[in-house]
C-alpha cells in the first residue's frame, strides 16, 4: 500500500472507528457463534495474491463482527472496563507508524524518556511516595503488557533478593534448596494471576483468608509467616489487593505494610484496576502504608481511557528489579549503558512498543481534572445502580459498593442467581460475569462504558428485573 491509499483508506479507518464507536449501542452486546465459526466463512488457505482492500474491510463486517463481543458497548457490564478513548487510539495509531522497539535508551530515546516521565507524573497523580519516582534516582515507573506480569517479574525481584540474602548466610548450599524453603502469600481474593506468578516462579504461594469485609489483615499475615518460620520456611513475598476482581475489597496496606516491613518481605500492591481512582483525593486513604511497599502496579488500560495494553508498575528501589532481570549481550549495549535507563532490564521482553505516548496524549487531553471526572461519574453510577438494588428486598448486595462494581444476587440458594445470569447471558441485552464469594455465587455488575450514563443503568436494572420475576414465579430456581 502506497502512502496516497493510506491516506485515503485511513480516513476511512478513523470514520469506520468513530461509527462503530458512536453507534456500538444497537449491536447485540455479545455475538451469538459457536465455536469455530468462522471457519465456514475464511478461506483454509492464505490468499496467493494480494487482494482488494475493500473486499478485506467487507469481511470485517461479514466475519469479524458477528463474532465480536463489544466491550465498549452500554450494556457491558462484565469483568472491569476495557479503557478506551480516541486520544489513544490515535496515540496508538502514530505509536505503530514510528515503529520503534524501544528496549534500550539508545533503541529509541524518546521512547524511555517519555516513559520515566509520564510514569512520573502518574505516580504523583496516584499519590505515590516520591522513592517511587525516576525523579529520585532510585525508584521508578514503568509500563509492562499486564498486571500478570507485573506481579510476575516483582516475585521474581522478590525471589532473587531473598535467595541472595540466604546465600550470604550459607553460601555452599544449592540455589534450588533455598528456593525450595520460600514461601509468598496473598489473599483468598488475589487475582488468579497471583497463584500464576508462584508457579512460574516455582514459590510456594499460600492464600489466606480475609476478614469480614474481605480484606487481608496485618494478623492473619503474621500468624501464617509465624507457622511457616516455624516449619522452616522463608518468607519472602506478599501480594496485597486494592481492588479484587471478585468484590473490589481492599486489603489493608497499613497493617500488612508494617508486618512486611518488620518480617523483611517484599509486599507488592495489586490495584489493577482500583488503582486509576486514587487519582481522586478521596479514595488516597486507601494507600495509608504504601510506603512499606516495594512495588505498586495498576493498569491505566482498565479505568483511566487508555487502550490495552499499558499496565503500570513502580518499584520503590529499581536495583532490586533490574538485579534479577538484567542478561547483557553486547549487541544490546551502547555508549550511555549503566547510566540511562534500559528499559529491557525491567521486565520480560526485549522487544518493547512506545506505549508511554497514549498515555501522554490521555493525561494532556483529558487533564487530571477530567480523569477525575471520570472516574466519579463511574462511581456514581454504581452507587445508583446499588440504590436500586438495595430497594428490591429480594436482592442482597455483597461487600461494600466503594468504586464502579456492585456484587448482587437474589437471596437465596445460588442456582436462582446461577440462573438469573445464564438467562440473561443468553438473551444478549446485557452482559455480566458471576464470582463466588464465601460460598456465595453472585453477579457482578461493572460500570464499563466511557459514556455511560445513568439510563443506562436503569435499563440494566429493568431487564435484570424482568428476568428475576420469571425466575422467582417459576420458583424452581
Ligand atoms: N489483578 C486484578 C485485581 C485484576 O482484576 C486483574 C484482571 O482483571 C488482574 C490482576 C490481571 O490483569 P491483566 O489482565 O492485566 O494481567
Amino acid at each position: 500500500m502506497e502512502a496516497n491509499e493510506f491516506r485515503k483508506h485511513g480516513k476511512e479507518m478513523v470514520d469506520y472507528i468513530a461509527d462503530y464507536l458512536e453507534k456500538v449501542h444497537m449491536r447485540r452486546v455479545t455475538p451469538e457463534v459457536h465455536p469455530g465459526y468462522m471457519r465456514d466463512l475464511v478461506p483454509s488457505k492464505a490468499p496467493k495474491k494480494g487482494e482488494e482492500w475493500s473486499d478485506i474491510m467487507a469481511d470485517v463486517d461479514n466475519v469479524v463482527m458477528p463474532g465480536i463481543t463489544h466491550w465498549q458497548h452500554p450494556n457491558f457490564h462484565a469483568y472491569f472496563p476495557a479503557g478506551n478513548s480516541f486520544p489513544s487510539i490515535l496515540a496508538d495509531m502514530l505509536s505503530d507508524a514510528i515503529g520503534c522497539v524501544g528496549f534500550s535508551w539508545a533503541a529509541s530515546p524518546a521512547c524511555t524518556e517519555l516513559e520515566t516521565i509520564v510514569l512520573d507524573w502518574l505516580g504523583k497523580m496516584i499519590g505515590l511516595p516520591s522513592v517511587f519516582l525516576h525523579e529520585n534516582g532510585v525508584g521508578g515507573g514503568v509500563i509492562q503488557g499486564s498486571a500478570s506480569e507485573c506481579i510476575l517479574v516483582t516475585l521474581l525481584a522478590a525471589r532473587h533478593n531473598a535467595i541472595k540474602q540466604m546465600q550470604d548466610v550459607h553460601p555452599f548450599v544449592e540455589d534450588g534448596m533455598l528456593q525450595a524453603k520460600l514461601v509468598a502469600y496473598c489473599s483468598t481474593l488475589a487475582h488468579s494471576c497471583v497463584e500464576k506468578a508462584g508457579m512460574i516462579g516455582c514459590v510456594k504461594m499460600r492464600h489466606l483468608p480475609t476478614d469480614e469485609n474481605f480484606s487481608l489483615r496485618g494478623q492473619t499475615l503474621v500468624k501464617a509467616i509465624e507457622e511457616d518460620r516455624k516449619l522452616g520456611l522463608i518468607p519472602f513475598y506478599v501480594c496485597a489487593t486494592l481492588g479484587t476482581t471478585a468484590v473490589c475489597s481492599f486489603d489493608n496496606i497499613k497493617e500488612l505494610g508494617a508486618a512486611c516491613e518488620r518480617e523483611g518481605v517484599w509486599l507488592h500492591i495489586d490495584a489493577a484496576y482500583a488503582g486509576s481512582a486514587l487519582i481522586c483525593p478521596e479514595f488516597q486513604h486507601l494507600i495509608k502504608g504504601i510506603e512499606h511497599a516495594h512495588s505498586f502496579n495498576f493498569n491505566p488500560n482498565k479505568w483511566l481511557l487508555v487502550n490495552f495494553d499499558c499496565s503500570t508498575m513502580w518499584v520503590r528501589n529499581r536495583d532490586a528489579l533490574t538485579n534479577a532481570l538484567t542478561v547483557d549481550p553486547v549487541y544490546l549495549r551502547h555508549h550511555h549503558s549503566g547510566q540511562a535507563i534500559d528499559f529491557r532490564h525491567w521486565g520480560i521482553p526485549l522487544s518493547r512498543r512506545f506505549r508511554a505516548l497514549k498515555l501522554w496524549f490521555v493525561i494532556r487531553t483529558y487533564g487530571v481534572d477530567g480523569l477525575q471526572k471520570y472516574i466519579r461519574e463511574h462511581v456514581q453510577l454504581a452507587k445508583h445502580f446499588e440504590g436500586l438494588v438495595r430497594a428490591d428486598s429480594r436482592f442482597e448486595i455483597l461487600g461494600q459498593v466503594t468504586m464502579g462494581l456492585v456484587c448482587f444476587r437474589l437471596k437465596g440458594p445460588n442456582k436462582m442467581t446461577q440462573n438469573l445470569l445464564r438467562n440473561i447471558n443468553h438473551s444478549g441485552k446485557l452482559h455480566m460475569v458471576p464470582a463466588k464469594i464465601h460460598e456465595k455465587y453472585v453477579i457482578r455488575f461493572a460500570v464499563c462504558a466511557q459514556h455511560a450514563i445513568d439510563d443506562d443503568i436503569e435499563h440494566a436494572w429493568h431487564v435484570i428485573t424482568d428476568f428475576a420475576n420469571d425466575i422467582l414465579e417459576n420458583c424452581d430456581g
